[in-house]
């Protein structure tokens, strides 16, 4: 039970002094305001009240081994010790181990480069699909987040009423400041509906390529045959299909999306659980798409940079992420399966409680993160999405959050490898509690 929230808003008051909102990234506010954290431990944040909550944001799912893990903690300081710095600003030979590593779960991967974070690799899988097909609009989905530049903010998360027909959505700015050209640039599909299809088809000539989050929000599986058809065509139309699976990467499964559906994009985006809590982002995929960005070509190096696409970054490949994100993958290869069977065991929990109150409640998602939705109904894009209460879910947040169960308002949550049965047993007595009340 939290008792005080004294000291985070006396933060917060002077934070608004420091950053527009007293944030630093808007995801960060929420209603009525904030919880400022100063410590993490396993599955647990405590905040500067001393009030301690089970984390289930885990920083929007890239904790997948939880707070301040021993062998993460060990894997940076040999890094460290053995190096005797953190960084080189050369290549160094950890790119290599993990880009192996991360090809044995993503075989698609023919080869790969390291971004400093999810936006970034989704930025740079943009730009090799338009070098590669020499077509300049991309498609992608209604609803679908894929990072924070004016290429893809568009209808990420549109007022229904101004955004269209279902089939056929407007391509709708999600921040101000995003001028006509990207929403012209950008053809925008309906998700698990087969118009998507139809506007490829009709876009075939212009289109470079479409990308999606395989699992919308983390929580709205493709439908299979969708998928299928999504990648027959896109190989038909001469279209570079990109899976973003900077959430679904390492937390739906070892081999993301793509290995649960059994179906191979041309490019991947990672992000979030690779980099075990540290900033960074993977593009990988077909050989001769990646190979645009190759500053050495047949032989020689292209010292112009001319024909060369760019790509660069000062941080690319940090050692001691690498390093920490390494140690996760291997922590995983033998605890992934304990997070998911613990997640089984809350969604269902969660469930049986919602039915004997008669309330519509559904679980969804797939491997180690869902969300609760309030409606019966099936829910299998965005659109569908909105139906749900989302009054109630605000309700059960609030309250939740008084009981030391931490999920950002409305939010997916997600589970770690330290998320165990006293953690689901208090969050089902937090529920329990709320359902009594009602
Ligand atoms: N794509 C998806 C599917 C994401 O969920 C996110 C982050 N929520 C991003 C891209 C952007 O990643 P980052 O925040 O690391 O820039």
């Amino acid at each position: 039970m939290i008792k005080r929230m004294n000291q985070s808003l006396a933060y917060m008051d002077r934070a608004k002094q420091v950053m527009p909102g007293g944030v630093t990234a808007n995801i960060k506010y929420f209603e009525p305001h904030p919880i400022v954290m100063k410590k993490g431990h396993g599955a647990y944040l405590t905040d500067v009240d001393d009030n301690e909550y089970v984390d289930y944001l885990l920083s929007y799912g890239s904790l997948m081994l939880g707070h301040g893990h021993p062998v993460i903690k060990h894997a940076i300081q040999s890094q460290l010790d053995t190096s005797g710095t953190w960084l080189f600003g050369t290549p160094h030979e950890l790119e290599a181990d993990f880009g192996e590593k991360l090809k044995q779960y993503f075989p698609s991967m023919e080869l790969l480069r390291y971004t400093n974070s999810g936006t970034e690799a989704t930025l740079l899988a943009l730009r090799l699909a338009a070098t590669y097909t020499g077509k300049h609009k991309i498609a992608k989905f209604e609803g679908h987040y894929h990072g924070g530049y004016d290429q893809v903010l568009l209808s990420v998360d549109p007022d229904v009423n101004e955004a269209g027909p279902a089939e056929e959505p407007l391509s709708v700015p999600a921040s101000k400041g995003v001028g006509a050209y990207h929403q012209d640039h950008t053809v925008i599909l309906p998700f698990n509906h087969s118009y998507a299809f139809e506007l490829l088809k009709h876009h075939r000539d212009e289109i470079g390529v479409v990308v999606l989050e395989p699992i919308q929000s983390g929580f709205i599986p493709a439908q299979k045959v969708f998928m299928e058809e999504l990648r027959r065509l896109t190989k038909d139309l001469g279209i570079v299909l990109l899976f973003d699976e900077v959430k679904t990467g390492f937390r739906i499964g070892m081999g993301g999306a793509q290995g649960y559906y059994g179906i191979e994009p041309d490019l991947t985006a990672l992000g979030k659980v690779i980099g075990a809590g540290f900033p960074m982002g993977v593009v990988g995929g077909k050989r001769e798409i990646l190979m645009e960005s190759a500053p050495v070509k047949n032989n020689a190096t292209n010292l112009s940079s001319k024909g060369v696409l760019f790509h660069s970054g000062t941080y690319n490949g940090h050692p001691m992420i690498l390093a920490a994100g390494l140690a996760t993958i291997q922590v995983l290869e033998n605890e992934f399966d304990f997070v998911v069977m613990q997640t089984n065991e809350l969604k269902q929990q969660l469930e049986r409680l919602f039915a004997t109150k008669g309330i519509a409640m559904q679980a969804i998602g797939i491997g180690a993160m869902f969300n609760i939705v309030f409606t019966e109904e099936k829910v299998t894009n965005y659109r569908e999405y909105q139906i749900a209460d989302f009054r109630l879910r605000k309700d059960l947040d609030a309250h939740l959050l008084k009981e030391g169960i931490y999920a950002k308002p409305c939010n997916r949550y997600s589970l770690s490898t330290q998320h165990g049965e006293k953690e689901i047993e208090k969050t089902v007595t937090a529920v329990t509690g709320f359902l009594n009340q009602m």
